[in-house]
């Protein structure tokens, strides 16, 4: 468990940071306190925004966020609002923060400046929407044998495996399925390097498979977590349960419990599988190779977007990112939409009439036959490395003609259907 883990202020060469969540166990009058700070920080949120828009209409221009934020320290002396200075000014600090953020973001969606789907306008947030989290500061903040002293909240039980040794950057606390956790950021010595068994692997992450690495001698494939088909039917019969229940009643809060609960344990199942699947690569080499796929392209393109959100993609390459920091291995993202899908990893020749979805197809220029997933692993192991292709240009400025940049082929209808019956087949043991 952790003891005394805060240690003084010290900056070495290479710091990294560290992430834990830590369970917290609040009594029943910290628990109180949290919520009424989170219904706090909801009124706070909606008078700001309200005076944002006001302020945008009567003096015809947005208010800066040290407005905002002076708002917020004037709203702690007015008459009738001075709870508010009960709330960790921290939490207030950043929550004025996020709003000036969520307005910047819908600016710069609406002029296009930012890529991506739209960004709404910032929400006035009810009382049953998400709950906001409250941040707090290092300061205050210590650990010992199970208790994590917090500011304003005083000492929280707590349960978690073993804390980072580092200094405490900053915590939010939130609820989740009715439990209390804590997110908290360390920062901590890079850690020492250990020998990895190979110098470089190369990872495709798939539709088929969740990831196929090549490692210069062989192909190894990452079995996609299959459809948690029995929490999926459960999770639906309690969604139906829930939304036949009377909004408000007690009955109804218990069953959106219920969902809550299970979402949140389908969500641990895929987080553990990410975990380990990513915990081995990483251990398995020193340079790792990854394709940056364009997540949120496929998610518009609707026939791959299910695998793709099953796949949890953007998750397993979090995780490859910050376990690559903490083991001192380098990671190489291959930048997206570099067609490694469409070159021979034979003979370099680029094979424009390769279609996502496709797996398996033939080199015009060559004539090997490739496994979609297999000849991208490949590519992206040699990804940086002077490989000539016949005609005498490198791979890679081969690969530089990215005029397709940002489109998505379209998945043809009969390869589709294939990809959903093999998904469905690969149940895995936890289904
Ligand atoms: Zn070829």
């Amino acid at each position: 468990m952790a003891s005394s883990r805060l240690t003084t202020d010290h900056m070495s060469a290479s710091v990294i940071k560290r992430a834990a969540v830590l369970r917290l166990y609040p009594n029943q009058q910290q628990v109180s306190s949290l919520r009424r700070w989170q219904g706090g920080l909801r009124y706070v949120w909606n008078a700001v925004l309200d005076c944002v828009f006001t302020s945008r209409d009567i003096n015809g221009r947005w208010p800066t966020k040290a407005e905002m934020q002076a708002l917020i320290v004037g709203m702690k002396k007015m008459e009738g609002t001075e709870w508010i200075a009960d709330i960790p000014a921290h939490a207030l600090l950043t929550l004025a923060d996020d709003l000036y953020k969520a307005l910047v973001n819908w600016f710069n969606s609406l002029s296009g400046k930012r890529k991506g789907p739209k960004i709404s306008r910032p929400r006035f947030r009810g009382k049953f929407d998400r709950q906001f989290s409250v941040y707090m500061v290092n300061q205050n903040t210590s650990f010992s044998d199970g208790l994590v002293r917090l500011p304003k909240l005083g000492q929280v039980k707590f349960r978690a495996g073993d804390l980072p040794a580092g200094r405490l950057l900053s915590s939010r606390v939130y609820r989740e399925a009715n439990k209390w956790y804590m997110a908290s950021i360390f920062e901590c010595d890079a850690p020492e390097m250990n020998a990895a068994p190979v110098e470089c692997i190369g990872i495709d992450m798939g539709l088929k498979t969740l990831a196929t690495v090549f490692d210069g001698q062989g192909i190894r494939e990452v079995p996609k977590l299959g459809a948690l088909r029995r929490h999926e039917q459960r999770l639906k019969r309690y969604q139906r349960r829930m939304s036949r229940r009377v909004k408000g009643s007690n009955r109804r809060t218990k069953a959106k419990l219920a969902v809550a609960r299970l979402h949140q344990r389908i969500a641990n199942i895929r987080k553990d599988y990410a975990h380990k699947a990513t915990s081995d690569i990483v251990a398995s080499a020193q340079t790792i190779k990854v394709e940056t796929l364009n997540v949120k392209g496929w998610a518009k393109n609707r026939s791959i977007s299910k695998s793709t959100a099953d796949a949890s993609v953007g998750m397993f390459l979090n995780m490859l990112r910050y376990k690559a920091a903490w083991a001192g291995r380098s990671l190489v993202e291959v930048g997206q939409w570099e067609p490694t899908s469409k070159t021979c990893s034979d003979c370099g020749s680029h094979n424009a009439t390769v279609v996502l979805g496709v797996s398996r197809w033939v080199c015009r220029a060559c004539g090997a036959i490739h496994d979609r997933d297999h000849n991208a692993a490949k590519n992206i192991y040699a990804y940086g490395e002077e490989r000539r292709n016949v005609t005498g240009n490198t791979v890679e400025s081969a690969w530089t003609g990215g005029d397709q940049a940002g489109e998505i082929p379209p998945v043809p209808q009969v390869e589709t259907r294939i990809l959903k019956r093999t998904a469905r087949k690969s149940n895995c043991a936890l289904a």
